[in-house]
């Protein structure tokens, strides 16, 4: 059957695409600058550029109402200016991409949400930290990461996982490469794997105290830090990173046009899926504007759009708010919404109220990362380096 392909986008009239566009300048500003010019050429030029870039997407967003695509293009580029900063991070430090066993005893490893589900358990029972981080210390502490994640959790849920996380523009910028997927036919159950997931590395954690999913299972340290190679089970873990890397964050990216990683993979993104149960957003259909077209169902990066979704009115408990289905509804069928509130009166100072706080989120999270990135690369072009 040919569906209709005609798409409705929810984009803003100009006056309050401008208005809001200069709250978020104003708010930018103040923010990535934290109220100083900076003197380097470099920094000063990347200031520019991260504000110019972060503007220019937030009113795009708006004026256009192509959520996804606006916010995809940010996204991506937070997880690669984040690659380029840390493992630049890293050769100044340490001199390379991998973790001697000196620094993980002197706790002088940066700290990453993906850790926070294994953390939990045992900090209850033995109220201690069981990852070698730095409780206060200046780069990526456990204590900065804590409070990002607590806030982000409570404004976006799950929306954490298409706005705030450090490596989801990764399997989410490999997943537009193809105009349509090679692989369609994807069983719905693999989006129970994250929770079972989450289930053992959570209970492992606890008997072992030692953070499982990051010594063997995390894609990331492919691109981030690993151990160096010393014996058979290093080069084992060292195996599974990049298999999983080039697995789950590109080629199957690629071909299924899903987010692999995130959707079947995670134990973070599980336990955020969790949290959509609290967070006062929700994806949801509108049921009498609706023609069952299931154009939702083909693009949803997580398969968290069903036919029991359309029937309920709302997405699954595992969508990330990414706005994909949103843009492709054909029929402006699909919003966000604040639970526990009718769907036509107020439906667009929800999406409005959405937009603004994850759009807030993502910029301010991103914003020295992608200035550093910028940094980098500047430095690279005048000087053949990108560290200091
Ligand atoms: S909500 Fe989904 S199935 Fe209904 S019209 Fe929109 S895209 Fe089609
Ligand atoms: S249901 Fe919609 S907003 Fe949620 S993850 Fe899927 S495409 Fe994104």
């Amino acid at each position: 059957m040919k569906t209709d392909t005609h798409q409705v986008p929810q984009g803003e009239g100009k006056g309050r695409t401008i208005v809001l566009t200069l709250v978020m300048a104003v708010i930018t500003v103040v923010m990535f600058s934290q109220g100083k010019m900076p003197q380097d050429p470099k920094e000063m030029i990347a200031l520019v550029l991260t504000l110019l870039f972060a503007n220019t997407l937030f009113f795009l967003l708006l004026y256009t109402g192509r959520t996804d695509r606006y916010r995809a293009i940010y996204f991506s580029t937070f997880a690669v200016s984040l690659i380029i900063s840390f493992v630049s991070h890293m050769f100044e430090a340490r001199g390379s991409m991998s973790l001697s066993e000196t620094k993980i005893l002197q706790c002088e490893v940066p700290f990453c949400h993906l850790v926070i589900p294994m953390t939990l358990v045992p900090m209850a029972i033995t109220k201690t930290i069981i990852f070698p981080g730095s409780l206060l210390g200046k780069y990526a502490s456990i204590a900065s990461m804590f409070v990002i994640w607590i806030g982000a959790t409570l404004a976006l849920g799950r929306g954490f996982c298409s706005w705030v996380c450090f490596y989801g523009g990764l399997d989410d910028g490999f997943s537009r490469v193809l105009k349509r997927p090679v692989i369609r036919n994807i069983n719905p159950k693999w989006i129970y794997l994250p929770f079972a997931v989450l289930l053992l590395v959570a209970l492992t954690a606890a008997v072992y105290l030692s953070p499982v999913y990051c010594s063997w299972l995390c894609p990331f340290k492919a691109v981030t830090e690993f151990q160096a190679v010393t014996s058979t089970k290093i080069l084992i873990q060292t195996i599974i990173f990049v298999g999983l890397f080039i697995g789950l964050v590109i080629v199957l990216p690629i071909l299924t046009k899903k987010r692999t990683q995130c959707a079947f993979l995670c134990p973070f993104g599980a336990m955020q899926s969790l949290t959509n149960k609290i967070n006062v957003f929700d994806v949801r259909i509108d049921k009498e504007k609706c023609v069952k077209c299931k154009r939702c169902i083909q693009v949803c990066p997580t398969l968290s759009m069903s036919e029991e979704s359309l029937e309920q009115g709302c997405a699954r408990i595992t969508c990330m708010k990414c706005g994909k289905c949103i843009d492709n509804c054909p029929k402006g069928a699909i919003s966000y919404h604040i639970k526990g509130t009718d769907i036509p009166g107020k439906r667009n100072a929800y999406r409005l109220l959405f937009l603004f706080a994850a759009f807030l989120f993502l910029a301010i999270f991103s914003s020295h990362i992608i200035q550093d990135g910028i940094v980098r690369v500047l430095k690279l072009i005048t000087t053949g380096s990108m560290i200091s």
